[in-house]
Formats: C-alpha cells, structure tokens, sequence
C-alpha cells in the first residue's frame, strides 16, 4: 500500500515530466484492463426527504426546501424517461430518511425499477445486511455510499445530526451490503471537505481491507468535489482541475481492476480529459432534482448540486464514438434459473 507521506508527495508535485508520466501510465493501465469500454448510467432522485444535518447538502433538514416523495405512478413516469433515453444502469437515490423512504418503499421503487433498467443501484440511507439482503432478492445489484471524510474530528464537525453523524455506522455499511450479496459497491470522499492526502490514504485503506475479505465484488471509487450551496461554500481547501486528474491517475495505478467514475458535477472539458486517463463509468443525460426528468418544470427545481456536464445521452454517446470509445449501457442482465 502507497504510504501517506507518498501521497502527500504526489499532490504537492507539480513537474510536468512527474505529471506526464503518472498520466501515461495510468492511460496504459486503464486500456489494459478496460479497453476504451466507458459504461454510462443516469442518477434517478426518489425523495429529497432527509432526517440528516450535513451542513454541505442543499437536502439537509434545516434547508427549508420543498420536499418531495415520487409516488408509484411518478416513479413510472421519471424511470420511463430515463430509459427512453437509451439508460440501463440506474442509480435510484433519496435524502437519507428512515421514515419517508422506508425499505418497503425502496422494494417497490426496485420493482418498478426492474421494468425499465438492466441493472439497479441504490444511494440511500445506511442499513442492515437482512434489509440488504432483501433489496438483492428483489434485483438492487449495488450501493453506493461515500464515507465523505474519513477525518473523524471533521467527519463530526459537517455532520451535525441524524443517523449520518454517526461515523462507525457508515463506515461499516460496505461490509454489511458485501455481506448481503451485493455485485458492486462503489466508495468515495467528498473533496475539499477535509485534508485530502489522509482522506485518499484513508480511502485506498478502506478498499484494500474490503478487498482482501469481500474478493467478489467489484469495486469502483468516485471523487466528488464539494459544490457550494447558496454561494457558501463548507471546503477547507480548494480542489483543482489538476488536483483532481492526479488523484484519478494516482487511483487507476494503484488499482488497475477498480472502475473510476466521474459524475456531470464536472464539466465537459474535464470529463472528456479523464476519460482518456482512466475514467471508466459515467453519468449521462442527469437531472439531480427530485421529479426533474419529466414531472418538474426546470424553475421549479431543487438539485441537490448543480449539473455542469448538461449533454444528452446521445451527445455523450456521440462523443465517445467519435473518440473510438466504446459506450456500454449494459453489462449485465439477470436470467431466470431454470430448475
Ligand atoms: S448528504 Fe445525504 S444525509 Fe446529508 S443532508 Fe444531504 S441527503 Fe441528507
């Protein structure tokens, strides 16, 4: 395992010939293990409701928003219109409240899910391998949950109340979806909420650990950049374009086998670069509001961060192809056994 004060070096290294071939090896390392596949999939917000104070999040339970809960024949309507849009690996998302989006209604938002994607992940409240377990059975084939900081001191400092104040728990929530027989699991940190050297370090530990006692899942790990909220913004230190590119390619060598994502937070400039460095699965065509693919007109919308990458899906697919990218929508449907 890369040391911290082997990270720290590489953050603080700014040399172009270092920089160059950091890039080229991890440019070699990706079309090594994944070709020039590049797998799409579209976030889909369930629910903004959230029992949680992060003060970073525009969803937070002090934010006087309007709060929303798709119903059974919106969530139809939202899911169509993603996946007439040519989608087949959703994110289902929600604010994490325990009360609004109860597990009965993630079972039933995967029900409805199953009709429309090939393959279901879910963003959600933390929860135990049996509640897990059931959502598997049910068709959810991954989770996705960011430990944000490992930085316990900071970790407490942004989160304030709810069940995401407490740390452990979180942090402990990739193992019980492991345990639950989930395919994917993807972690990350939000950058720029803590010193990032010890949060990437924390970071690679973490998968490392999850690694070695949970060998069949597949892994990917995604770096988010905090985005300010109503012109403030909660980062202790500022993520550059450039400090982002090194973490990506510092990623990829260190774990040539991982997917990498990269959300529409980022612009299209960026994407595209990535892309050729070692970005291997990404969003397209999102909307981050709740009801805002088809139920809610675009002025009455509250994101839980703002879009810079606003291509279409075929844009985006345009653009792959014309890069000799291969867009994946799916690598994996579920067949029914036969006994
Ligand atoms: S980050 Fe998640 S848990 Fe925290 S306020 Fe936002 S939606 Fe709620």
């Amino acid at each position: 395992m890369i040391s911290l004060p082997e990270i720290n070096n590489i953050l603080a290294n700014n040399d172009p010939a270092f920089l160059e071939g950091l890039a080229l090896k991890s440019r070699t390392v990706t079309r090594q293990y994944f070709g020039r596949a590049v797998s799409l999939y579209a976030p889909l917000y369930l629910s903004n409701y959230c029992s949680s104070h992060c003060t970073y999040c525009g969803f937070n339970n002090k934010n006087r928003i309007a709060r929303i809960r798709l119903n059974t024949q919106q969530m139809h309507t939202e899911m169509k219109a993603v996946a007439d849009t040519g989608i087949e690996n959703i994110l289902l998302l929600t604010g994490e409240s325990y009360k609004a989006t109860p597990l009965t209604y993630l079972k039933e938002a995967t029900m409805i899910a199953k009709k429309y994607f090939a393959d279901i992940s879910m963003e959600v409240h933390p929860m135990e391998t049996a509640e897990y377990r059931e959502l598997f059975l049910m068709g959810v084939d991954g989770i996705t949950v960011y430990q944000e900081t490992y930085n316990r001191k900071r970790y407490s400092e942004v989160h304030l109340a709810g069940k995401k104040s407490d740390y452990d728990y979180r942090r402990d929530t990739p193992q019980r979806a492991a345990r639950s027989g989930m395919r994917h699991i993807s972690l990350g940190i939000l950058l720029g909420l803590s010193e990032t050297a010890g949060d990437l370090f924390s970071l690679y530990g973490h998968l490392c650990w999850m690694e070695k006692h949970f060998p069949g899942v597949e892994y990917s790990l995604s770096f988010p950049r905090l985005r300010k909220i109503k012109g403030r913004s909660f980062a202790i230190c500022n993520i550059s374009d450039l400090d982002l590119i090194k973490i990506l390619c510092l990623s990829r060598v260190l774990f040539p086998r991982v997917g990498l994502n990269l959300s529409t937070r980022e612009t299209p400039l960026l994407r595209d670069h990535a892309l050729e460095l070692g970005i291997t699965r990404i969003s397209a065509g999102s909307n981050t509001s709740v009801g805002g693919y088809q139920l809610k007109p675009a002025g009455e919308q509250e994101p839980q961060f703002d879009i810079e990458d606003r291509r279409s899906v075929e844009e985006i697919v345009r653009y792959l192809k014309s890069r000799d990218f291969d867009p994946v929508f799916t690598d994996w449907r579920a067949i029914e056994n036969s006994v």
